[in-house]
């Protein structure tokens, strides 16, 4: 067993019987992992992914040391007005992913399993809530964006623990009037958080939050025309970690400096000969087959990642802060039908010129589940090699690790021989 695993069975062993207690090891464990990747970083890590191990582990920190000032967020939620007045979003998914990564997430969903038709980021968060090692924080934020367990968890937090919440709902047709409306919306949020913290939010910092977003984003855009034709070392984690960077961070100086870091080792990355692919919805990083097939690989590497992109890629350059977060969450890939999800694979597929796609069907998420075919067969139509892998991003009981590496590897087989 590892120390990992140990720490993790320990923390969730605690949270059972004393959520707080478990909280206070899981943050010493924290602290000391902090240090760690400060002081003795992966040296297998370039500079920029080095620095995004110790970024998230320390922004974790902060957000579970400090709940008072953080608001429970979906990760679909623009955080520049929140990060404006100095509070932490507290993804719902982001910190479930996280939970799994400490590995402690099995009697979170046990303590949740009233919410069987829920996924397994909603269940671990509602889990780790009911059993006190997750705090609760004093507002919420949510939107309709990707899915509805938003509007199953969010409301059921509010109303069990009197918590104050504001929903930003987006239309489901992707125009500029929707992009007016949600504009609207996003006022509506602003005087709400300001209403919450009892701090007003200057025109000038939300501005200058958003150009750092539009700078992050076309970073991003750069990285994504440059991760096709070179590689650097890198692992699954730290393309998890990419999901908060390009979300919860989004619009902080440390979000910025990770893409500008990242941009600068990428420009300086050995020419690539091996496969790449592309990665629909949520990646199970610590599932082990996924971990051994795709980490510090030369033979084959992730290359784009729905969840990462789907924000950056969507931005939409405007003077008014407002609009142009409206306009990303309007034109996210998990917004309209379905072939705007398409489009937007296609349009990271023109830059990165994957080999082939894979389409994880993560346990009970029926925005994905219910159109996965459909995006196989347009991907395929079009000549992108397209795998549908089911399993579940957290929870093992839902996963199968004998069937995810044959069915990987097979994939990887396969378009190595057409190569
Ligand atoms: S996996 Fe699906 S259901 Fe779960 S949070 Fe993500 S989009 Fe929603």
């Amino acid at each position: 067993m590892s120390v990992v695993d140990a720490f993790g069975g320990k923390v969730g062993e605690l949270a059972v019987t004393d959520g707080q207690k478990a909280r206070s090891l899981m943050l010493l464990g924290y602290v000391a992992q902090e240090f760690r990747l400060k002081w003795f970083p992966d040296k297998r890590l370039p500079k920029s992914k080095q620095y995004l191990s110790w970024l998230i582990m320390r922004y974790m920190r902060g957000v579970l040391r400090h709940p008072e000032q953080s608001a429970m967020t979906s990760l679909f939620i623009p955080c520049e007005p929140l990060l404006s007045v100095g509070y932490a979003p507290y993804s719902a998914e982001g910190v479930s992913a996280f939970m799994t990564g400490t590995r402690c997430q099995d009697p979170l969903l046990d303590a949740a399993d009233e919410d069987p038709g829920l996924c397994s980021y909603h269940r671990i968060f509602l889990g780790g809530t009911r059993l006190g090692l997750l705090p609760t924080p004093p507002f919420l934020l949510y939107t309709n964006v990707a899915c509805d367990a938003n509007m199953i968890t969010f409301p059921h937090v509010s109303r069990t623990y009197h918590i104050p919440r504001f929903c930003v709902e987006v239309p489901y047709e992707i125009s500029q009037d929707s992009v007016r409306y949600v504009a609207d919306e996003l006022r509506e949020m602003v005087t709400f958080i300001e209403d919450q913290t009892h701090r007003l939010i200057a025109q000038d910092t939300l501005r200058s939050a958003v150009n750092r977003s539009r700078e992050a984003c076309s970073l991003y855009l750069r990285y994504l025309d440059l991760v096709g034709s070179v590689n650097v070392p890198g692992d699954v984690t730290s393309q998890m970690y990419e999901i908060m960077t390009n979300h919860m961070l989004l619009g902080s100086e440390e979000s910025l400096r990770y893409w500008r870091m990242a941009v600068s080792d990428y420009e300086k990355g050995k020419p690539d000969h091996g496969l790449k692919l592309l990665w629909i919805h949520t990646i199970p990083f610590a599932q082990m087959p996924v971990r051994t097939l795709l980490n510090f690989n030369p033979r084959v590497r992730i290359v784009a990642c729905e969840m990462s992109y789907e924000s950056m890629i969507a931005f939409q350059d405007d003077p008014d802060p407002y609009l142009a977060m409206a306009g990303r969450m309007v034109r996210s890939s998990f917004c309209g039908g379905v072939e705007h999800r398409v489009d937007q694979i296609l349009a990271v597929q023109k830059r990165v010129h994957a080999d082939g796609a894979v389409l994880f069907g993560h346990w009970g998420c029926k925005a994905t589940l219910a159109s996965s075919g459909m995006i196989k067969d347009e991907l395929e139509a079009l000549g992108l090699p397209c795998l549908f892998l089911d399993g579940d991003g957290c929870d093992i009981h839902n996963q199968s690790d004998g069937q995810t590496e044959t069915r990987l590897q097979a994939f990887v087989e396969m378009l190595e021989a057409g190569k």
